[in-house]
């Protein structure tokens, strides 16, 4: 984990030796390449995150199946072309539903600011 002051990048990768096929479910240990994905996450503690995951690409094995090769997942980070975590995604739809749902209440007239000053210092 790194912070530069304003970010913090967390790398990361997953320790399985294999992953299951997707598609079969089919367990393989054939690695086909790794990359860096790097999907958004939420902020931490004011910054803003940055999760740097080396995920690897798998040949699937079994016979019959017609996927050749596929990325593995980390259950709870990614999905298949996500850009973005599920943490991130729950967040930002209930951000969605909550605008959706209409404008917030009006304040009560007493929050309302006053050019007079506040009961509690006068007199
Ligand atoms: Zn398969």
């Amino acid at each position: 984990m790194h912070s530069d002051g304003e970010a913090i990048r967390v790398e990361a990768r997953c320790t399985p030796i294999g992953a299951a096929c997707p598609d079969c479910s089919h367990w393989t240990e054939r690695v086909h390449s790794s990359y860096l994905r790097s999907p958004a996450d939420l902020p931490a503690a004011g910054r803003s995150a940055q999760l740097v995951l080396r995920v690897r690409r798998f040949f699937c094995t079994a016979t019959g199946c017609g996927r050749r090769t596929f990325v593995e997942q980390v259950p709870g980070l990614t999905r298949r072309h996500g850009r973005v975590t599920k943490r991130l995604r729950r967040t930002t739809g209930a951000i969605g539903l909550a605008r959706a749902v209409g404008p917030a209440p009006a304040l009560p007239s007493s929050w309302a600011s006053s050019p007079a000053a506040p009961r509690c210092c006068a007199g």
